[in-house]
């Protein structure tokens, strides 16, 4: 697989869907700070958002999102992280910024990762020759088959991935059903989505009413290849739909749509995070608004709404109007999707993102963003998130024409 750029921050995926990783690593992304690295390692400096890759068995190997300090006998790689603690996969990014930035600069290399909670020099020599071999079995091998993971959630590649699953019968695809259930499915005889689809009373016996009809609609909505409504629901009101852009714990975009207008409210820096979530406040407290429900998708924005009240001391009740998209629809539709995260939804019915970003890539344009103020990149990401509340005004919109409720 020549050609192919690989991104060093990413290689958690390998551990999690190989498939994915060969594809995102297929995909044509830009970088912006590969000469600056370059000149930095050279003469010596700071670098916060540092970019360089070298040629490994035809795969261009990238270091990216890291900050380096660099003199002229070493090189300071410092990974930035937000979780609690280290994990394998870390050792072995560590071991190939190590590699990258010992092999382009020549220099003695330290790779320090840091966290909220750790800060850790990492011994990243030990973990080398793994992590090359890893890259190599990229670079040697076929398309890997789907492999259903917690990353599907997020996946936009999941189409064609479920095409395949539904083919194999393969029962990790429907919603609900973890493997313990699955196991006892099995020894029940149900091994395939079509015995599922058969077997609806059984199912509701073995897994409860709830989760068995859940489940059954689930394999039906699989094979004939449509939405099955399982549950009547009431009509939804009119409202607000709300969606939020952040970078670490710095929330730089809150994103409404409010009668078919696109509303944004931006911090371009941290520094103007509360100002920006003060005017939404107000903007949603206003008159014409104070009554509407505020939609939203999953639970990421009600959750970060009340972190930042908190953060500022400011006293609102405006979080007791949230209602979640994403609850409503999973409790009544059954949609032959692998999962109901709001991409691949809106999309299976037919919503178009304008912009080829995810959460994860949004961020990553946010951080090319804070490193070169380049207006265009946030507009990009305006784009993406006016399109995540169109998306969720969507789902609104299927929830409230249901037709054939079952
Ligand atoms: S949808 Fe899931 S199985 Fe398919 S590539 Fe993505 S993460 Fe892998």
């Amino acid at each position: 697989m020549i050609n192919m750029n690989v991104e060093i921050s990413s290689l958690r995926t390998i551990t999690n869907c190989p498939r994915k990783f060969v594809l995102e690593s297929k995909e044509k992304r830009k970088f912006y700070q590969e000469n600056l690295t370059r000149e930095i390692i050279k003469y010596g400096g700071k670098l916060k958002y540092a970019e360089i890759s070298t040629e490994i068995f035809g795969i261009n190997l990238w270091a990216t999102g890291v900050e380096v300090s660099v003199n002229k006998d070493e090189v300071v790689v410092i990974s930035k992280r937000m979780g609690k603690k280290l994990y394998k996969y870390h050792y072995y990014e560590a071991a190939l910024y190590g590699y990258v930035f010992k092999k382009e600069s020549l220099k003695n290399v330290r790779v320090i990762f840091k966290s909220d909670f750790y800060e850790q020099e990492m011994q990243w020599e030990d973990y080398v020759d793994t992590a090359i071999m890893l890259i190599k079995n990229i670079a040697e091998n076929e398309m890997p088959e789907p492999k259903v993971n917690h990353e599907c959630k997020f996946c936009p590649y999941s189409a064609e991935c479920t095409r395949i699953l539904v083919q194999k019968g393969n029962m990790e695809i429907i919603k609900g059903l973890g493997k313990v259930n699955i196991e006892k499915l099995e020894s029940a005889g149900i091994k395939t989505i079509e015995d599922i689809a058969e077997n609806k009373e059984k199912l509701e016996k073995l897994l409860g009413k709830h989760r068995g009809l859940k489940v059954w609609a689930h394999a039906k909505a699989f094979l004939e290849e449509k939405p099955v409504f399982f549950n009547e629901l009431n009509k939804l009101n009119e409202g607000i739909f709300f969606d939020i852009e952040s970078y670490i714990n710095f929330h730089y975009l809150f994103g409404l749509l409010y009668e078919d207008k696109y509303v944004p409210f931006v911090a371009r820096n941290p520094e103007n995070e509360k100002e920006a979530f003060v005017r939404l406040l107000f903007f949603l407290a206003e008159d014409d608004k104070k009554d509407l429900p505020i939609y939203h998708y999953h639970n990421y924005e009600p959750n970060q709404f009340k972190k930042l009240l908190r953060k500022y001391s400011i006293e609102s009740k405006i979080g007791e109007r949230f209602l979640d998209i994403y609850t409503i629809f999973t409790n009544n539709v059954a949609v032959p999707v692998l999962s109901y995260s709001l991409k691949p939804l809106a999309k299976y019915f037919g919503f178009r993102w304008r912009t080829n970003l995810n959460g994860m890539k949004a961020l990553q344009k946010f951080e090319d963003y804070l490193s070169t103020r380049d207006e265009t990149i946030l507009k990009e990401i305006l784009l993406y998130n006016e399109d995540d509340v169109r998306a969720t005004k969507l789902l609104w919109e299927i929830l409230n024409v249901q037709p054939n409720t079952m």
